[in-house]
């Protein structure tokens, strides 16, 4: 299969390649290298299965040109930083909402009619019963971020329902492991890398939420997307746990051997405004679908944190 990934340089998108490589299939990468890196892609480019449009999707012709012969989209490029909403509120709109409408208006142009979208656990809010089942609704985001993967969602089904696309769509837990990026843990490594007597936690540790392996991840979109065809498929993706940020901080600690820090917390329930202090999705339809993780949510947080120390280096 001729496959169209967007963010294919990033954390998530590139283990996506890995598998899509190893399948056989044949992957176009649009990514404007924002919080992407070539590296991680840099084998599968020079052995000829990854040819890269370094391109933006806010651009509609870049989007455009990166669709021919495609038989199939991951739209997985978005801002990645929840936080930044606070401080800049239209760059969810035009990367998560304005460029998910790039997405599959230039899908409608080109023929192209399926499409995987990484959506979010954070669409359902904070009033959301724990676990979180797929059909809970209203959806009230509470994160800029979070409207734009809503509006991207609503984007898609609604080309389904006008324009006959096929759509898998999969909220995620938060996603972690090797060639993170981003995130707590990659957060406290450097924190602590900077100055190993102490480590800062945003809130007051207490904020807890359910943590997915990558490779975990994108296994479970490749197996979902084989084992459904409903015209739109919405499936949970996580843990069967959650872990403290308080834990993850004890964790972080631990394996970086600076067991001397004090560990600092800034109080309040959440990190920033905006962020979930408590999140943990229903995982039954993706396990009734004959999928299952590998790590639960410490089990994951410690193998990255491994790994992460390792990348970065302390
Ligand atoms: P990432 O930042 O590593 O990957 C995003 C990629 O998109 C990067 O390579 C970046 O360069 C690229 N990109 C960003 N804006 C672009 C633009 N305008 N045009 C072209 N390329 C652009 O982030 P990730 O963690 O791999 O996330 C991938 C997707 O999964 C995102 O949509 C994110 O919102 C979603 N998601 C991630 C998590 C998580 O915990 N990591 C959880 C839920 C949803």
């Amino acid at each position: 299969m001729r496959a169209l990934v967007t963010g294919g340089a990033g954390f998530i998108g590139s283990h996506l390649i890995d598998r899509l490589v190893s399948r056989g299939d044949t992957v176009v990468v649009i990514d404007n290298l924002s919080s992407g890196n070539l590296d991680f892609i840099q084998n599968h480019i020079d052995s000829g299965k990854v040819s890269l449009v370094r391109g933006d999707i806010t651009n509609y012709q870049d989007v455009l040109s990166a669709m021919s012969g495609i038989e199939c989209v991951f739209h997985l490029a978005a801002n990645p930083d929840i936080r930044l909403g606070t401080k800049i509120t239209d760059t969810d709109l035009k990367q998560g909402t304005i460029a998910t409408y790039n997405i599959v208006e230039a899908m409608r142009i080109e023929g192209v009619k399926k499409i995987a979208f990484a959506s979010s656990s954070v669409v359902y809010g904070e009033d959301a019963p724990m676990p979180t089942p797929e059909n809970h609704g209203p959806c009230l985001p509470i994160s800029l971020y979070g409207a734009s993967k809503q509006a991207g969602e609503g984007l898609i089904s609604s080309w389904v329902g006008t324009f006959g696309l096929q759509a898998w769509i999969f909220r995620f837990a938060n996603i972690i492991g090797t060639r993170g990026t981003h995130g707590v843990i990659f957060d406290f490594i450097h924190k602590l890398k900077a100055d190993p007597s102490r480590l800062e936690v945003l809130g007051n540790g207490l904020q807890e939420k359910s943590y997915m392996e990558v490779g975990d991840c994108v296994d479970g979109i490749l197996h979902v997307m084989a084992n459904s065809n409903d015209s739109v498929n919405l499936f949970n993706l996580g843990s069967h746990d959650t872990a403290s940020v308080r834990r993850i901080a004890e964790i972080v600690v631990e394996e970086t051997g600076c067991t001397g820090a004090s560990i600092e917390y800034t109080g309040g329930d959440r990190g920033w405004a905006g962020d979930i202090p408590r999140a943990m999705l229903a995982i039954d339809k993706m396990l009734e679908i004959g999928f299952d993780v590998n790590y639960n949510s410490e089990d994951a947080i410690r193998h990255t944190a491994r790994a992460l120390i390792d990348e970065i280096g302390l």
